[in-house]
This record gives C-alpha cells, sequence and structure tokens, in this order.
C-alpha cells in the first residue's frame, strides 16, 4: 500500500541558469528532514572549502520529518548551508508557516545552488500545487522585509506564506537572516532563521523570495490514522498539564533568572548581571497587553505552547513579534539599553531589514564598548540600524556583518565570539556546560545547539549533559518539533512510527550530528578526533544507564524548570521504548553511562578549542568578569586547561 512520503519530490533550483527542477525525492531517506537532510545534501552537493558567497554554496530550505502532520509544534523548517559567519556547516531554524505548506505540497526541500551572473537582479521563487516557477523580482530589490512582504502577498490567497530576505541579506551581510511569515492572518515575516549568516547566503544567490500556496492541500496523512491520533491528543494533553507553564509567557520572562544567574550580560559582557534589568523584564510586556492590545501566540499554524509575543506601542498598534529574551539581551542589556520598548523598536528594525539579532546586538555592544557610541544610546543605536545599515555605509556594512567585524576594525580588545559568531546570552562563563555546546558544536556559539541552564554543574557531568542536549536539540531540528515543546530524546521521535507505521523507523537514518561533522572535518576545522558521533558510539556501546531517568544530585535542578532534569520522565512512567537510533545519530544513543571514562579524553581534546574562545580568561573562578582581560577571538589567555576550566564552580550569590 502506498503510503505518506512515497510520493515526495524536492525542488532544484539552479540560480546560474535560473531553472527549477523537481526530482523524485530519495527513497532512502523519507526519515531525514530539516537539518539532518540539509546536512546530508551539504555532505554531499556542497564543495566544504567553497567561498560561502560564491556560487559553489547550497542553501537547502527543508521542512522537518513532522512538519506538515498534525503533530502540535512541528512544524519548523531549517536553512541550512555553509555559513559566511562560521566558515562551517549551519543550520538556522524557524517557525512560521512556509515550512509546513511546502511539506504540504510534497516538497522535501528546495536546493539552491549556483549564482546568477547578474548580481544587481532579483528572483522569485513561486510554488503551489500547480506549478513551481523562477521569477523575475526586481521590483522588490532593496524592500525591506514587511513591505516585500505586503506586496507578495496582495494578490495571493490567504492560504499563502513566504519566505524572504531584506536589505542585509541582498548586501550579503554576515549577520543577515531569513525571514519567515508567522502564522497570524497578517501573515508578517517576523520569524527569522537568523544565525550564522544564512540570509547572506540566499542574497548572494540573489533569490530574493519565496512563495508557497498550499491551496486547499491537506495535512499529511499518517498511515495510522486511529493510532497517530490517538497518541496526539494524549501526548497534547499531557504537554498541557505539565510543562505548559514553563513558556507560556515567552522566553522574555526569563530575564530576572538569567540575572540572578549571571547570565543577563551587561555592557559588552563586562558584567554577568545589569543592575538595571527591570526595564527589560518580560512582565512588563506581558502586563502591557491589558493597557495597549498585544497578546502571546503561537507563531506557526498547530502550535500548543504559544510563546510568541506580539508587542503593540503605546497607541495599541503593532509594532513587532516575538521580543525575545535574546533580544532583550543583546539589544538591550549588552547595549546598557534598558528600556523594552526601546529594545522592540530596534528588533523590528532588525525584522525589517533582516538581521539576527543576537549577532547584530553583540556587534553594536562591541561597537559601544571600543568608544564608537555611548552605552545606552538607544537613538543612535536605531539610526544605526534604519541608516548606516540601511543604505550600506562602511560602518553599517562593518556593523551588519557581525561582531566580529566591527571588532576587528576597531581593533578592539574584548570580541565575545566563538568561531566567529556572536555569543547568545547564555553566557558560557557560569554555564559551563552551554560553553562545552559553543566550544563543541559545528554550529558554534549557538544556543540552539545545545543549551544547559545549570551552574552548579561542571567537570565531566557538564560534557555529558551538553552532549544529551545537542543530541535533543539534532532531533528537534530535524523533526520540525519545536525545542520549546520541551522534548526528550524519545518525545519527538515517537511520533514517527505512528505516522509511517513501522515499529523501530529510524533506525535506518543516518546520523544528522555526523554529517554535520563531517562536513566540518572535510573543510578541516573540525578540531576534534574522533569527533563527538564516534565517541558517542564508543559510549552507547557500552550499554549504561539512561540519562533521561537518571536521578539528579542538586536540589537546585530538582526544582529549577529549566533544568535538564525536568526533561525526565515521571518516575511511575513506564519506561519509554528505547530509541534505538534517531536523526541525531547511529548507533543507539539511548544509554549514556553516567560516568563515561572516554569523556575525560574528549575533554583533553576540547582543551584547544577552549583555548581558543573569548572566555578563556574564565579561569580566576570569578563572576565578576574582568573588562582588561583580552577576550579577543582566538587569543586565548593560555593560563588554564580545560580541565581546570570547567571544573570549577562559578562563584556566584545568587
Ligand atoms: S513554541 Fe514558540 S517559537 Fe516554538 S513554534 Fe510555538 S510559538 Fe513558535
Amino acid at each position: 500500500m502506498s503510503q505518506a512520503w512515497d510520493n515526495d519530490k524536492i525542488i532544484r533550483v539552479d540560480m546560474t541558469a535560473q531553472t527549477v527542477s523537481i526530482e523524485d525525492y530519495w527513497q532512502d531517506r523519507k526519515l531525514l528532514g530539516g537539518r539532518a537532510l540539509s546536512a546530508k545534501i551539504l555532505l554531499e552537493q556542497c564543495d566544504p572549502t567553497c567561498d560561502p558567497l560564491g556560487p559553489d554554496n547550497v542553501l537547502v530550505l527543508a521542512p522537518g520529518t513532522m512538519s506538515g502532520t498534525s503533530a502540535p509544534t512541528s512544524g519548523r523548517i531549517s536553512m541550512g548551508c555553509k555559513s559566511p559567519l562560521t566558515g562551517g556547516i549551519k543550520e538556522a531554524n524557524a517557525g512560521g508557516n512556509p515550512g509546513q505548506d511546502l511539506i504540504k505540497l510534497g516538497y522535501r526541500a528546495v536546493i539552491v545552488t549556483g549564482q546568477p551572473a547578474d548580481m544587481e537582479k532579483r528572483w522569485g521563487l513561486k510554488i503551489s500545487a500547480d506549478t513551481v516557477e523562477l521569477v523575475a523580482a526586481d521590483e522588490y530589490k532593496g524592500m525591506w522585509n514587511y513591505a516585500c512582504c505586503e506586496k507578495l502577498f496582495a494578490d495571493q490567497p490567504k492560504s499563502a506564506s513566504a519566505i524572504s530576505i531584506g536589505p542585509a541579506g541582498e548586501m550579503m551581510l554576515k549577520g543577515a537572516s531569513i525571514a519567515c511569515t508567522d502564522s497570524d492572518r497578517a501573515r508578517r515575516p517576523a520569524r527569522q532563521a537568523a544565525r550564522g549568516g544564512v540570509g547572506a547566503v540566499m542574497g548572494s544567490k540573489c533569490l530574493k523570495w519565496v512563495l508557497i500556496d498550499p491551496g486547499k492541500t491537506s495535512l499529511r496523512r499518517p498511515a495510522d490514522r486511529k493510532g497517530f491520533a490517538r497518541y496526539m491528543k494524549q501526548f497534547s494533553k499531557d504537554y498541557l498539564g505539565s510543562r505548559h507553564n514553563n513558556f507560556k509567557y515567552g522566553t522574555s520572562a526569563v530575564v530576572p533568572t538569567a540575572n540572578m544567574l549571571h547570565t543577563f550580560p551587561w555592557k559588552n559582557r563586562t558584567e554577568g548581571r545589569n543592575p538595571h534589568f527591570e526595564g527589560l523584564d518580560g512582565a512588563k510586556i506581558n502586563a502591557s497587553f491589558e493597557t495597549r492590545g498585544g497578546e502571546m501566540h503561537n507563531c506557526m499554524t498547530g502550535c500548543i505552547v504559544k510563546c510568541s509575543n506580539i508587542v503593540h506601542d503605546k497607541d495599541g498598534n503593532y509594532k513587532t513579534s516575538a521580543l525575545e529574551f535574546e533580544t532583550l539581551t543583546l539589544l538591550g542589556s549588552c547595549c546598557d539599553i534598558n528600556n523594552w520598548e526601546d529594545v522592540a523598536d530596534l528588533d523590528r528594525l532588525c525584522d525589517e531589514l533582516g538581521l539576527d539579532t543576537i549577532e547584530t546586538g553583540a556587534a553594536i555592544a562591541v561597537y559601544m564598548d571600543s568608544g564608537g557610541m555611548a552605552w545606552g544610546d538607544a537613538e543612535g543605536a536605531k539610526k544605526l540600524l534604519s541608516e548606516e545599515i540601511a543604505n550600506g555605509t562602511e560602518l553599517g556594512r562593518n556593523i551588519g556583518n557581525g561582531a566580529l567585524s566591527i571588532g576587528t576594525v576597531r581593533k578592539h580588545h574584548r570580541i565575545p565570539v566563538a568561531k566567529g559568531q556572536g555569543m547568545p546570552a547564555w553566557d558560557p562563563r557560569p554555564l559551563k556546560a552551554t560553553g562545552i555546546t559553543y566550544a563543541s558544536s559545528a554550529m558554534g556559539a549557538d544556543h540552539t545547539a545545545g543549551l544547559v541552564i545549570d551552574p552548579q554543574i561542571s567537570g565531566e557531568a557538564a560534557a555529558v549533559a551538553s552532549q544529551e542536549i545537542q543530541i535533543i536539540n539534532a532531533i528537534c531540528d530535524s523533526t520540525g518539533f519545536c525545542m520549546f515543546l520541551g522534548p526528550s530524546i524519545t518525545k519527538p521521535d515517537s511520533f514517527t512510527p505512528r505516522f509511517l507505521a513501522r515499529r523501530s523507523p529510524a533506525s535506518r537514518s543516518p546520523p544528522s550530528v555526523g554529517n554535520v561533522w563531517s562536513t566540518n572535518g572535510r573543510l578541516t576545522i573540525a578540531l576534534a578526533s574522533p569527533p563527538l558521533t564516534t565517541i558517542w558510539r564508543h559510549v552507547c556501546a557500552r550499554k549504561g544507564s539512561d540519562p533521561i531517568t537518571r536521578s539528579c544530585s542538586t536540589s537546585q535542578a530538582k526544582s529549577s524548570p529549566w533544568s535538564r532534569c525536568a526533561n525526565r520522565r515521571p518516575r511511575n512512567s513506564t519506561p519509554s521504548r528505547p530509541l534505538a537510533n534517531s536523526v541525531a545519530g547511529a548507533g543507539g544513543l539511548h544509554c549514556f553511562p553516567v560516568r563515561p571514562p572516554r569523556y575525560l579524553g574528549l575533554i583533553l581534546r576540547l582543551e584547544a578549542w577552549y583555548q581558543s574562545l573569548y572566555f578563556s580568561h574564565a579561569c580566576q573562578n570569578s563572576a565578576k568578569y574582568s573588562p582588561t582581560v583580552p577576550t579577543r577571538v582566538f587569543s586565548g589567555c593560555g593560563r588554564c586547561t580545560i580541565r581546570r576550566l570547567i571544573s570549577q564552580r562559578p562563584s556566584i550569590n545568587t
């Protein structure tokens, strides 16, 4: 019997010849989607030594495997390519509706290759049930994202969604993002695949937008319809009954907690706490809903978490969405801009120009720290965006190219980046396990690669925690589930067998994380030998305990909703089917020993990375960061080793 996915296709767009072809999807890769699929395609089809902004880079737009189904919170899309910012493989992930619309039409990926000879022209890709065509889009050249999408939708049905880049992407600035329109009736380009400069790669292809109209196409049908519906209902009920409170006020609500944990960086990270944090507290944003309007909503159809806020101005008019914790930290606290309304303006400008708020905030903070502008100059920061970057001035380009770019030009001594990418809000000094993610993930300083918010954790346990969450996030990014669904390793994967009516579907999946590392390895920027996945395989072969069910030793972790321990199954629950394999890796990732001896080797191998990271000076075991210690990337102080670094507990008074 023919099943869902049997007739799937991919769209291949050759921008050199301006041609489009439709190809059958690989039958042996049915279980690959999102980040796993883009990693596989890049590994096979992209020269890792290519110029990221040249014709040989490949841009892959790939919805997750569960996107387009009725599984809750599962419709995300991954944008994969070689990053112009890190120089390695990159995946940036976004909500909104384009992912599910694309896969509902049966398209598992759009692969964009080549580069037009005339770089002044602009192109748009129209996808519907009847046709896929590349059309001239010169009239959209230079348009800001909101205006661009408004114009695009003017003659389109209400079912359509769009992917677009702003002027930053067109200028190929390394901090450029790719925007996806959200599920709101207004279909705003507010959901950004932000990190790694993926927008610059789309700009280098002269592809201004992708318009997708699923028409009346229905959701993808599971083979076991009743079983799938039953499981989905129970899953949603369990989620709403247990974890929903964690995210229902959005990520901005975490500001006070992050400040308490010394991971709300202030003034280009010279302090971990901001004395004026109240002005950026998400509670103020939520309180504004009553008087101004605005609300929490789901950024994509089918999301039951609804963590995205819609922010209005004083007159009750729409200003931006979503104003997230990361944005409040980087464009706010890091620049000493301590009023959430100013940050909302900056967030809107970034969305309009198509810029990553993390990279842009980090760059402006470096600019301020190096004396280019006064701390807290909100109006000056807005002008930097609306005039300097929008008009492509030299200063604007240096800031739009990210923290490392502006810091290098200004010869500044403190540039908080890892692998060329600006540090997110979650700081690796108090959060050692998250630091290990920044050091060991191919994604560089990217908290969505594996965030562990637990300042108590250090040593080998930190390496284990980082590894676990990196696997979980790889699964989320590959299946299309949003990480805010609060997944364990087993949860996202548990939908697949019911969808395909197979017992152990993921066992045939090649490892996405392995592909990620292989790609970087061919580029010779993977410093680990052997890479993490190889080590995981050795560790897993030892058949140890399941980290998801093991007990947690710290009282802080037990009570903290942010702790990885929140992912534990309840004690009285039935042990789940072991995750034999997953899109995150081959070899059986379900069993990690609590203290795998081989991690010592891993930790020592990571030493070289840590030496190259900006926070290597943190060996003074202090939560008070010295502004005088050089923190420039690749200029590690050389005084500490990884063993000392990660075995220290931060001296934090909470
Ligand atoms: S949880 Fe939040 S970010 Fe994730 S899909 Fe839902 S609204 Fe979007």
